[in-house]
């Protein structure tokens, strides 16, 4: 790879990482012409099945709206951006491991409510209040219901806002 100061194509690499859990690659390199130092970064380019919309059309994989997704139910909340990360990858881990082509939207939406429901309740609450608002509001209750047994759940879901 060329040098971006000064282009010469003799680099050297003096450091070498995984990052992202593995999925990533962070090499250190130096320029033997002009000494500059620099950083790449490799991963793997792996084809995601694409996404069939509740109306049937389809639509390529797209991983900034899945976490625009859980950054909203998670808006205020004491999650960090790094916890926030390594679910995003482990859901696109996930849905690549199934090996299908396509994938249905509701199967996402699923796999985020998971991730959410390990994260932080009330995000959780927040994401499957807006998903599952058409599809089963009785389950939907049940689930409010159960999680409001479990110890250490606040009275107000939309306490502390
Ligand atoms: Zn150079």
């Amino acid at each position: 790879m060329h040098c971006p100061f000064c282009g010469a194509n003799d680099t050297r690499v003096t450091d070498s990482r995984l990052v992202a859990e593995g999925d990533q690659v962070r090499r250190r390199r130096q320029c033997a012409a002009c000494s500059e130092r620099f950083t790449t970064y490799e991963t793997a380019e792996l084809v995601m099945p694409r996404v069939i919309k509740s109306d049937g059309t389809r639509e390529v994989f797209d991983q900034g709206k899945l976490r625009a997704g859980m950054l909203r139910a998670l808006e205020k909340r004491p999650v960090s951006a790094e916890s926030i990360e390594a679910a995003v990858e482990r859901i696109r881990q996930h849905l690549r491991a199934r090996g299908e082509r396509e994938i249905h939207a509701r199967d996402i939406g699923e796999e985020v409510m998971q991730a959410l429901k390990r994260l932080d309740q009330i995000a959780y609450i927040r994401f499957a209040s807006v998903y599952r608002r058409f599809q089963d509001i009785d389950e939907f209750r049940a689930e409010i219901d159960r999680l409001a047994q479990e110890p250490g759940f606040p009275d107000d879901p939309a306490g502390g806002r």
